[in-house]
C-alpha cells in the first residue's frame, strides 16, 4: 500500500512547498493538496508550472485535489459557482497530473429526504464525471460521519456511487468518518473494492456517536476506531490503493511539522503494516 499525506494534518504549522519537502525526505509516495487554501497560498509565491516541475523531479506524487465542497442540494446560483470552482480544480488536475478530486456532501442543519439528497447527488456527480472524463480525473466521494452532513455513512455513499454506475466517481473511505456515524462493517464486506478509491487513516478519541468532530482525531492506532476491523476487510478484498493520513488536531498544530509528519507516518505504518507492504 502507497503512503499518503493529508495537508489538514499539518494545517497550521506548514504549507505546500514544506509539506513537500518534508514528505519527500521522510518516504512519503503521495500527498492530497489543499485547494481551498494550501494551493492558492502557494500560488501567491510560485507558479503551477515550479509545482508542476516539483513533481516530476521528485518521488512524492499528487494523489487528490481536496476538496470540491457541498456538491449536491445546492440551489442554481451556488451550483453555477460550484461548476465554476471544479472547472478551476480541473485545470490545476490536468497541469499537475492529479488522478482524484475529492467531493464533499452538503452539510447543513436543513433536513433534506434520502431520496432528494439521493437524486441531487447522482445527477450532480453524473454531470461532474462528464465533465472530468477528457481530463482523465477521477471523483472520489468523501461521507463526513456527521448527523449535519447530508450523506454521512459508508452505506448511504456506497448505494449512491452504486447508482452513478461510472468506474470514474468512486468513494473515500475515511476511517474516522466510518466510524463516527457508525458505518455498517457488513457494507462494507459485500461492496465492490473497485469503488474505493482512497482510504483516509486517522483515529478517534471515544466520544458517543453522533458528537465526534474532526479535532478529536488522534494517531492512527492510539483512539477508538476498529482500524484493524476495517483494514482486515480491505485487504481481504484486495485494495489496492494509497492510504492517507489525515489528522485534524489542534495540539499537533503546535508541534514543529517535521515531528507531526514522522510521527504520522510511524503510527500510520504501525497500523498498516500488520496487512499490507507499505
Ligand atoms: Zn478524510
Amino acid at each position: 500500500m502507497k503512503l499518503s499525506f493529508n495537508q489538514a494534518t499539518t494545517l497550521e504549522n506548514s504549507d505546500l512547498a514544506n509539506d513537500l519537502e518534508l514528505c519527500e525526505q521522510h518516504g512519503y509516495d503521495y500527498i492530497e493538496i489543499r485547494t481551498m487554501d494550501k494551493l492558492p497560498e502557494y500560488l501567491e509565491q510560485q507558479s503551477l508550472e515550479q509545482l508542476s516541475s516539483y513533481f516530476q523531479e521528485h518521488h512524492i506524487k499528487p494523489l487528490a485535489l481536496n476538496a470540491l465542497v457541498y456538491f449536491n442540494n445546492r440551489s442554481e446560483e451556488d451550483y453555477q459557482q460550484l461548476l465554476k470552482e471544479f472547472k478551476q480544480m480541473l485545470e490545476y488536475a490536468k497541469e499537475l497530473q492529479v488522478p482524484y478530486i475529492v467531493v464533499v456532501p452538503l452539510v447543513t442543519k436543513e433536513k433534506i429526504l434520502k431520496e432528494d439528497i439521493k437524486s441531487s447527488s447522482v445527477a450532480v456527480l453524473q454531470e461532474l464525471a462528464e465533465l472530468a472524463e477528457p481530463y482523465g480525473v477521477k471523483l472520489a466521494v468523501e461521507f463526513v460521519g456527521h448527523p449535519e452532513c447530508t450523506i454521512n455513512t459508508f452505506e448511504q455513499a456506497y448505494d449512491i456511487v452504486e447508482h452513478v454506475n461510472d468506474p470514474n466517481v468512486g468513494l473515500v473511505l475515511d476511517c474516522f468518518h466510518f466510524h463516527a456515524m457508525n458505518s455498517s462493517m457488513d457494507t462494507l464486506k459485500q461492496a465492490d473494492i473497485s469503488k474505493i478509491f482512497i482510504l483516509h487513516m486517522d483515529d478517534t478519541e471515544d466520544f458517543p456517536i453522533g458528537s465526534l468532530v474532526d479535532e478529536d482525531r488522534v494517531w492512527p492506532g492510539h483512539g477508538a476506531i476498529d482500524l484493524d476491523g476495517i483494514l482486515s476487510v480491505l485487504t481481504e478484498k484486495g485494495y489496492d490503493g494509497a492510504a492517507t493520513v489525515e489528522l485534524f488536531r489542534p495540539e499537533y498544530y503546535e508541534m514543529p511539522a517535521e515531528e507531526v509528519i514522522k510521527k504520522a507516518k510511524e503510527t500510520t505504518m504501525q497500523v498498516i503494516s500488520k496487512y499490507a507492504k507499505i
